[in-house]
């Protein structure tokens, strides 16, 4: 092993002993650190101001009690979180999620894969992320309401435009930001629009903000696709997930003149040969909060496969839009058999690194979430500065602005991963322009 890998593994190790039983943590270091070794080569004094070594590091962790009391009037106690990963370019920035299975590791995973995709996006942002492990599912406005109420009580000291800007991600869309921002309103006593995004566009939020991470996960495979000749017009698709990334997902696939059959949700999967019909998921989805089986109720052509795997549906773009390690090494195999071509993560670390070496070693363009989900971050910079200039710009610029961002990203991956000999490997390309751009400015910075 060369000194350099030697040291990296090391360091691995550290970040293992360090943050134990953090398993999704492990793998997202791993996953990037793997490929950095090059770029030590030619950066001695990355090595020498230890940058990967504070890179793995969050700059601080908060957690923290959520008493509330449900509709019954008895007390409910959840667990919150933000972890500010890295302020090297810009306030932290990321989104809360709501859901069960969220502990310290998830958020330290996210977190960190934060920093690079914030980096890649070419905002001044840095990385950061949060939630709780509370389910919105099954709960009442007033319920939702007050856990809201509860967790921003403690975190809005703990935020501010220039601190840490939280946005939306797994259980907090539109409903949960409107009741955040309102008691962050109320407590502070300031309409500070820029300390959450996601927001309403009726009382500061971005048009285009809510379909951004989906638009642009679709931008980021069709330059991908343009890349070996190709293009998203007339191509089968698959969307794993019907929340928030795979409904517009599935809208712009759609817009470009591809078919996507099937997409899910924790419980089964919806497929219909035709293509789905998108405005009744919106309607089951975003008005009504009921499961994908109400689907086949008026569709009754399509299918229903209660706990079935998405992924065993023929497609030739993937885009897995739901959860971390939602696609593994066999469903990899499989999507490569039925003849996929190209695979755009909307999710954060949906493959997993069996299922990511199944896919590069048969030759499916294949871009990373770092990469292609960056649109939803972006477009929240966005939405920041239209509230610092206290503007509204109209859809089409904002789409405009979006997809000009998601093609210069796509450029960026491609040309590093060329400069560092591995054309095509979007995974290279990632990591080693995200980590650049802020370890210069942590070198910059000096030791802090
Ligand atoms: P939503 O809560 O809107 O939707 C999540 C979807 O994924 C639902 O269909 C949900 O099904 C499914 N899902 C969630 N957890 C699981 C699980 N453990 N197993 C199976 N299915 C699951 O979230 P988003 O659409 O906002 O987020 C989806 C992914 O995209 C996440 O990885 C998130 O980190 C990532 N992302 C989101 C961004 C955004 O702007 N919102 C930005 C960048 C990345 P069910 O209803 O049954 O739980």
């Amino acid at each position: 092993m060369s000194d350099v890998n030697t040291r990296l593994e090391h360091i691995f190790q550290q970040v293992v002993r360090r943050n134990q039983g953090e398993l999704e943590f492990h793998q997202a270091v791993k996953e990037v650190i793997e490929t950095l070794g090059p770029v030590l080569e030619k950066h001695p004094e990355y090595a020498e101001h230890k940058i990967i070594e504070r890179i793995c590091e969050p700059e601080r962790q908060i957690i923290f009690r959520v008493p509330w009391q449900d509709d019954k009037g008895e007390v409910q106690i959840n667990r919150g979180f933000r972890v500010g990963f890295n302020s090297a370019l810009g306030p932290y920035k990321g989104g809360l999620r709501f859901h069960p299975s969220v502990s310290l590791g998830t958020i330290k995973f996210l977190g960190f894969e934060q920093t690079f995709k914030n980096a890649l996006s070419g905002m001044p942002i840095g990385g950061a992320k949060g939630g709780a492990d509370f389910d919105p599912k099954g709960k009442s406005d007033g319920e939702v309401m007050r856990f809201c109420q509860s967790f921003m009580t403690e975190l809005y000291r703990h935020i501010g435009e220039f601190t840490d800007v939280p946005a939306g991600d797994i259980g907090v869309g539109g409903r949960e930001i409107g009741y955040l921002f309102g008691q962050y309103k109320r407590i502070t006593n300031r309409y500070e629009s820029g300390v959450l995004t996601g927001k309403n566009p009726s009382w500061g939020g971005a048009l285009v903000r809510r379909e951004a991470t989906g638009y642009g996960a679709v931008f980021f495979a069709e330059e991908m696709l343009k890349a070996r000749g190709e293009s998203i017009e007339g191509k089968t698709c698959v969307v794993s997930g019907s929340g928030n990334v795979a409904i517009y997902a599935i809208e712009k696939l759609h817009q470009l003149g591809a078919k996507v059959v099937a997409c899910s949700d924790s419980n089964g999967v919806i497929y219909d040969r035709n293509g789905i019909d998108l405005e009744l998921m919106k309607q089951i989805k975003e008005v009504k909060r009921q499961r994908v089986s109400e689907y086949v109720k008026s569709h009754p052509h399509a299918q229903y496969i209660e706990k079935g795997n998405v992924w065993d549906v023929p497609c030739q773009l993937a885009f897995p839009c739901a959860t971390q390690n939602e696609l593994d090494e066999a469903s990899a195999k499989v999507l490569v058999a039925n003849g996929l071509i190209a695979l755009s993560e909307g999710a954060n670390m949906p493959v997993t690194p069996g299922g990511i070496k199944v896919l590069q070693t048969a030759g499916v363009s294949y871009a990373p979430g770092k990469a292609a989900n960056a649109g939803g971050v972006a477009t929240s910079a966005l939405e920041m500065q239209q509230n610092a200039s206290r503007d509204a710009w109209s859809f089409e610029y904002t789409e405009e602005r979006l997809h000009k961002i998601m093609c210069n990203i796509h450029r960026d991956c491609f040309e590093t991963a060329k400069e560092y000999g591995q054309p095509g490997n979007y995974v290279v390309g990632a990591n080693i322009a995200g980590f650049r751009r802020v370890a210069e400015a942590m070198v910059a910075f000096g030791i802090i």
